[in-house]
């Protein structure tokens, strides 16, 4: 893995479009200027990993959009040492971002191969504070809550129960909820043992949260 100048450049102008298009968190733009995006895609697609668009990763999954990722974690405002559950590892790439802005990540995965893949690339990535999981999400990571901040990274039907009990009171919880045709982000803040207050913002597509899990080779 190799960072060239030449993918300095594209990462900059990369951050630059991200600012038109209304991002203006400073840590978040940082660290997605200070971790190289093209290491998460095959080499073959390097040319595409600073375009903002979300590519195919195998098994059917995508990276998101840098743009996505940038909204999201905006709304999730991270403090340094936050422990943070993402749901849906994909590439890594979301939770090597929450770990450059100094969160602890617990991320879980449901499709085994990628699990398996991005574990030991994350691991090889030397990126510190990140916990991998092959887990269906849908009920979370009951072992290690509550979490401080937890992230959907998948189109879901409903916000999962199991999710809003596993956050701390005063934690945030960002997920795209709707259907096939878009999903509206929400950001739910637990107010208190049994308070929530949902706030929407803008539509997006995400592959679509599933329940269960995909065993390798099945
Ligand atoms: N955060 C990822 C985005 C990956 S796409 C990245 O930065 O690359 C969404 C991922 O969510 C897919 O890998 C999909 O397999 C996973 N997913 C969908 N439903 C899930 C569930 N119930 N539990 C865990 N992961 C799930």
């Amino acid at each position: 893995m190799h960072d060239s100048y030449r993918h300095k450049g594209l990462r900059r102008q990369l951050i630059e479009e991200l600012q038109k298009k209304g991002i203006t968190n400073e840590a978040v733009l940082n660290a997605m200027n200070t971790l190289p995006r093209h290491f998460f895609l095959e080499k073959a697609f390097e040319e595409w990993a600073y375009a903002d668009k979300a590519f195919p990763i195998g098994s059917e999954q995508t990276i998101s959009q840098p743009y996505t990722v940038a909204y999201m974690t905006s709304l999730l405002a991270i403090e340094k040492k936050q422990k943070v559950l993402e749901i849906g590892t994909g590439s890594g790439y979301q939770a090597g971002i929450l770990s450059l802005l100094g969160a602890r990540v617990y991320t879980v995965e449901r499709q085994e191969e990628l699990f398996l893949k991005t574990k030991d690339f994350l691991k090889a990535l030397n990126l510190p504070n990140i916990r991998c999981f092959f887990r269906d999400g849908s009920v979370g990571l009951p072992e290690f809550e509550p979490y401080d901040r937890i992230i959907v990274t998948a189109a879901a039907a409903s916000v999962p129960e199991a999710l809003k009990e596993q956050l701390a009171v005063g934690g945030i919880l960002v997920i795209p909820v709707g259907g096939e045709e878009g999903q509206i982000m929400h950001k739910i803040t637990r107010l208190s043992e049994t308070e929530y207050d949902t706030k929407n913002y803008e539509k997006f597509r995400f592959v679509p949260f599933l329940s269960g899990v995909n065993k390798r080779g099945k």
